[in-house]
């Protein structure tokens, strides 16, 4: 473990935000950051070297001139383009590995200021007592509408229900140590779900509370469609149960069907055989349905499998401003 840091030198944090097309809260954004940073150097907690590094996912919008416009106007403000959009999670790990080259300590957080930066402090305090990754967890999300709220909280107990282990109420804020960073950085997989591969890291951990705030401006980036292929993609890439639930149910139609058999052939010897249309359609009906449904869940993992094998890079940086 690593030894506490109450006294050790002023260390150098980076805070990595992934934007995508987020012209409407970028400068809201940097310029509450911007305070933030300036208020831990002066109090000396973190050093002059330390950043606020906004990756632009490829954004179709002004979202780069801006960080550049930023960038221009304070040190403190850098930034990273991807050459395209590869979605947040492949954003905020180009961010982190970027940062990790320069950084003792990186916090990731959303563009929209619905994560509290006051809660950096916290997070500071945890990791100079010790911890390589803190966890920023909402402790109310009230301000979420009832359909986030309700489908992000059921995911949440699904996964746990499936053997994965994640946070309840975390999503991408949270603090990383170099060491955590480097030990993320051989993760090599494709289909990536941060929230599912930092608690695999182990480390000494610990969590900070805050409120989730509401979006400061612009729409989310995150519309059912995508937060289903999100919820999926977490599933199958840290759960074979499954796979496991296709042979259960497999097991079970094979059951039933030998009850079925034993039925017809009392039947048959009772001498009314041909009855039963409806029944026949019903089971013609169920059993395509079970083995269309087992063969997509299958098909779900070799689609995984396909994509890690060619092991594409997850993303592919422009430029960097720095
Ligand atoms: N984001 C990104 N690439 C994408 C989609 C989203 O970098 O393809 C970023 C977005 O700019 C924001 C964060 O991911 O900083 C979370 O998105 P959003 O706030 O829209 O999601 P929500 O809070 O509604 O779940
Ligand atoms: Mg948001």
């Amino acid at each position: 473990m690593r030894k506490s840091n109450t006294n050790a030198t002023a260390q150098t944090l980076y805070i990595v935000i992934p934007c995508y097309n987020e012209e409407a809260v970028i400068q809201e954004t940097a310029k509450r950051l911007l305070a933030k940073l300036d208020k831990l150097i002066q109090k000396n907690q973190i050093d002059k070297k330390s950043r606020a590094i906004f990756v632009d996912d490829g954004s179709r919008d002004d979202t780069w001139k801006l960080i550049e416009a930023l960038h221009k106007k304070h040190d403190l403000l850098g930034g990273v383009k991807l050459t395209r959009n590869r979605g947040h999670q492949n954003a905020l790990l180009a961010g982190l590995m970027f940062a990790r080259g320069n950084a003792d300590v990186v916090i990731s957080m959303d563009a929209d200021l619905q994560d509290d930066i006051n809660a950096i402090d916290d997070m500071l305090k945890a990791y100079n007592n010790g911890a390589e990754i803190v966890y920023g967890v909402r402790s109310t999300r009230a301000k979420d509408s009832i359909l986030k709220r309700t489908t992000a909280q059921g995911f949440y107990r699904l996964m746990s229900r499936l053997g994965v282990d994640s946070i309840y109420n975390h999503a991408d804020y949270r603090l990383l140590s170099k060491r955590a960073l480097d030990e993320l950085a051989s993760f090599k997989e494709v289909n990536l779900f941060l929230r599912g591969i930092i608690p695999l890291l182990g480390f000494n951990t610990a969590t900070v509370e805050y409120k989730r705030a509401e979006r400061f401006a612009g729409e989310s980036k995150y519309p059912f469609r995508k937060m289903l292929n999100f919820a999926i993609d977490g599933i199958t890439s840290f759960s074979i149960k499954p796979l496991r639930l296709v042979a259960s149910l497999g097991l079970g139609v094979s059951g039933v069907s030998f009850l079925i058999m034993l039925y017809s052939i009392v039947i048959k010897f009772m001498g009314s055989a041909v009855e039963g249309w409806t029944f026949t359609i019903i089971s013609v009906w169920f059993i395509g349905g079970v083995q269309m449904l087992s063969i997509g869940i299958v098909g779900e993992y070799i689609g995984k499998i396909y994509n890690e094998v060619k092991a594409r890079p997850r993303f592919i940086i422009e430029k960097e401003i720095h």
